[in-house]
């Protein structure tokens, strides 16, 4: 199906409200049925039926319709926050005395999930380094049942190789999970390539307007199904239908901010890599990217995420330059339309905590909508104090 339809129409079903050119936000917990044989039959198929809004409600079955189509999935659900979604995708697919095997340098509470919670329900784990394919083989266990990706990771930006991933999981009985945030679907969609599961902090690149935390998981009508009528209405993380309007919104949009975002990281990126006190930048379609001819094969672009060391001499020499900067943010999260700064150095010597694994001299940088010149410039004022 065309972007285009996908964005503008599909799931709209107009004439049910009075030819609105906006879906209506269906603000009810509940719905009424006309007639006791009606309301009895619902409970056969709640899955397919509209009874209360913990399972289904009609504006988020629109977002639902698109995001699956986004992702060249069957079905899709929505919940409260990305990291809902990617609980839901994992515990769905475990049972006490199973093995997961997941990528290294996940997002944080993808790893504190994995290592802190699971252990809890008897689910053990291991790490792969996922550009060692003999790695992820050499521990895979004969109770693994999910691997779980993130492809590219959200620091630097490391790749896994998803056709080949999928492959080995599929030979071996074991379910594939990928965090797509990163890429969007909008640049990569992870089950052309065999992958069973795909989950989005729709917080980011989804909704794009840094106003609404969600999140987002697409498979076969079957998995989805299965999640629906387990983690999603058991657990319950759902999202409302004020928030879900947002996200419809923000999508109208996706193409144009993904091209923007895109177009003006490159920029930004050429411009980082010919200065003198960057040490190296990390972006998959950087001509010196490890990774470049993967990252060619299996997206179709990238976002504006990225992350640069810079040559520098101290951790005081980057909250210098933190400090100076003034038109990018100083924040957590990414994907909307505000540029965003996050050095990896505001979380080395803390109290109490281990300092990340990333050098300090490691700065995110993501792109939203400004002019990339008039972002290019605050870097070059702020880069004299590193
Ligand atoms: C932000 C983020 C998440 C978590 O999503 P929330 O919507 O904040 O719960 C998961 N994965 C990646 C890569 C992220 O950047």
């Amino acid at each position: 199906m065309h972007l285009s339809e996908i964005l503008t129409h599909l799931g709209e079903e107009r004439h049910q409200y009075f030819n609105a050119i906006c879906p209506p936000v269906i603000q009810s917990s509940n719905f009424a049925f006309g007639n006791f044989k009606d309301f009895r039959k619902a409970f056969d198929d709640e899955f397919h039926n509209s009874i209360y809004t913990r399972g289904n409600n009609p504006t988020v079955n629109i977002l639902r319709k698109k995001l699956a189509a986004l992702e060249k999935a069957e079905d899709s659900l929505v919940f409260a926050s990305g990291v809902a979604a990617i609980s839901a995708a994992v515990m769905a697919n475990v049972k006490a005395g199973d093995h997961v095997l997941c990528v290294n340098a996940p997002y944080s509470w993808t790893y504190k999930l994995m290592t802190n919670y699971m252990p809890r329900f008897n689910v053990t784990n291991s790490f792969f380094q996922g550009n060692n394919l003999d790695d992820l083989k050499s521990k895979i266990q004969p109770n693994t049942s999910v691997i779980y990706l993130e492809s590219p990771n959200s620091l630097l930006m490391e790749l896994q190789d998803l056709e080949a991933i999928a492959r080995i999981a599929k030979e071996n009985g074991i379910i594939t999970i990928i965090d797509n945030s990163c890429a969007s679907p909008y640049f990569q969609n992870p089950i052309e390539f065999g992958i069973d599961i795909v989950v989005h902090s729709g917080t980011k690149f989804i909704n794009g307007h840094s106003d609404v935390v969600c999140g987002v998981l697409c498979g076969t009508e079957a998995m989805v199904r299965k999640i629906f009528e387990s983690e999603l209405m058991n657990i319950g993380g759902i999202i409302s239908p004020h928030d879900t309007a947002l996200i419809i919104r923000g999508l109208r949009t996706l193409e144009l901010r993904m091209e923007r975002s895109n177009q003006s990281a490159i920029k930004i990126v050429e411009w980082l890599e010919a200065h003198p006190k960057v040490e190296k930048v990390y972006y998959p379609f950087s001509k010196n990217f490890a990774q470049l001819e993967l990252a060619k094969k299996q997206m179709r672009g990238c976002g504006g995420l990225f992350s640069v060391q810079f040559k520098t001499d101290s951790i005081e020499n980057i909250e210098r330059f933190s400090d100076a900067i003034q038109r990018f943010l100083l924040a957590v999260s990414w994907g909307g339309h505000e540029s965003l700064l996050l050095p990896i150095a505001a979380f080395y010597n803390r109290k109490g905590y281990k300092d990340p694994e990333a050098p300090w001299n490691i700065v995110r940088l993501y792109i939203g909508f400004e002019d990339p010149d008039y972002l290019i410039e605050d870097l070059e004022q702020a880069m004299k104090l590193l």
